[in-house]
């Protein structure tokens, strides 16, 4: 095996400035558990950024991906092909929704999303109402491309990169603010959230304000996109987040968890908005990859079994409750539902306590000042404790 300082240094050499990385270097795993070059094992509550649905390397997954690669790798969307097909049934299925646009990623899929809502209100209303705003919110995270950059209501995104694209207009977690806004200016055709603001500090939503959220666009014809790439897939213990509060929102994306690890973004439409986009409208050359989409089937089909999102919430309610057994005294709130949540701790950064827990062998992520976990949601008791007692150690 290579050794790290040499793994390291080909990667400064050669890999774009980009990410500023911990000085680990993965080489394989078993479900939440990932071990290092050296042979050393860190139990994993990040899942590669919610992607490892299943953990790594699981056997079924593995086989499925496997299969598909060495019987068929692509055939591009000017064919059928069956792998496909079958998953965005499951999607509908497991969703409600109606029809699926794949694509690679998140920021893909959001890209859809919004090309879609100001088509629609183009369709219906015509060019001359210029209906093609969307109202976004304060702390959200929507992708890197330009567009999903400019709807991200995040100032730090905002720098260097101009002209961003026209059109978001951030809005606080406040039904009379958005209400007020859309009195002001006729000419949104959509409001896109997500329940939990996961890079924005794993901020959840009221139920009720998304509840009121809907009744308001539905009144004013303004489509609901509901953001579901990081709280998707029984990320939050129901199928997708917004499930928990009632609502049907007119468009869902998806993307981190849906492949179990492989690059997979979707775009998800209701009976409103399912004909919006039609041929040649949008495309992909690799959306819809076959060996994505026999990952995410298996994905689709362990999370949609009987019981699975009811133990992924009974995981989090037991990660919360040792949390606050063990740091009680070092914890001023957690937040989140299921396998996503926020920890704000009294005596260290997140930082530390993320880079701090690497070294004891357990893998976290930050959210600005908060300490997220998502592990992956086949996650064990046993791996959960052994985790726990690494992330106590840190401030032993
Ligand atoms: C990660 C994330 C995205 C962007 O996904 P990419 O696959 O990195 O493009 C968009 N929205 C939310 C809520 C996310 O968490």
């Amino acid at each position: 095996m290579k050794s790290f300082d040499a793994i390291k240094k080909q990667d400064n050499e050669f890999i774009a400035n980009t990410y500023s990385r911990f000085d680990v270097s993965f080489v394989s795993g078993k479900n939440a558990r990932f071990i290092d070059e050296s042979g050393k094992d860190y139990i994993d509550f990040g899942s590669g950024i919610g992607t490892n649905s299943l953990g790594i390397a699981n056997a079924e997954w593995a086989e499925a991906v496997s299969l598909q690669a060495s019987t068929m790798q692509h055939c591009s969307n000017l064919y059928y092909n069956p792998v496909t097909a079958a998953l965005a049934e499951k999607l509908c299925g497991a969703s409600g929704m109606k029809k699926v646009f794949f694509g690679n990623s998140g920021a893909e899929a959001n890209e859809c999303a919004i090309k879609t809502a100001r088509k629609y209100s183009f369709d219906k209303y015509g060019a001359a109402a210029c209906r093609n705003k969307i109202i976004t919110l304060v702390n959200s995270f929507h992708g890197r491309t330009v567009t999903t950059l400019s709807a991200t209501g995040q100032d730090v995104f905002h720098n260097y990169f101009f002209p961003f694209t026209d059109g978001f207009v951030f809005c606080l977690p406040d039904i009379d603010a958005i209400k007020n806004t859309v009195k002001e200016d006729g000419h949104f055709c959509a409001v896109m959230l997500e329940t939990i603001q996961g890079e924005g500090g794993v901020l959840p939503l009221e139920d009720e304000f998304l509840r009121e959220l809907e009744t308001f666009a539905k009144s004013e014809d303004i489509l609901l996109i509901v953001d579901e790439i990081q709280t998707g897939i029984a990320r939050t213990g129901r199928f997708l987040s917004y499930m928990h509060s009632g609502i049907s929102p007119d468009i869902v994306t998806l993307a981190k968890g849906l492949g179990g690890g492989l690059p997979i973004g979707a775009c998800l439409f209701n009976g409103k908005t399912e004909k919006v986009l039609s041929f040649g409208d949008h495309g992909s050359t690799f959306g819809g990859n076959p060996v994505s989409c026999a990952g995410a089937n298996v994905v689709l089909d362990k999370v949609t079994a009987n019981g699975f999102c009811e133990e992924v919430a009974k995981k989090g309610e037991y990660i919360k409750m040792k949390l606050k057994e063990k740091l009680g005294e070092e914890i001023t709130e957690i937040r989140g539902r299921g396998l996503m949540l926020g920890i704000d701790f009294r005596s260290k950064t997140a930082k530390e306590i993320v880079s701090e827990g690497l070294k004891n062998g357990v893998v976290m992520l930050t959210a600005k000042k908060s300490v997220r976990l998502l592990p992956p949601l086949t996650i064990t008791y046993d791996e959960i404790d052994e985790g726990i007692n690494r992330l106590v150690s840190v401030f032993a």
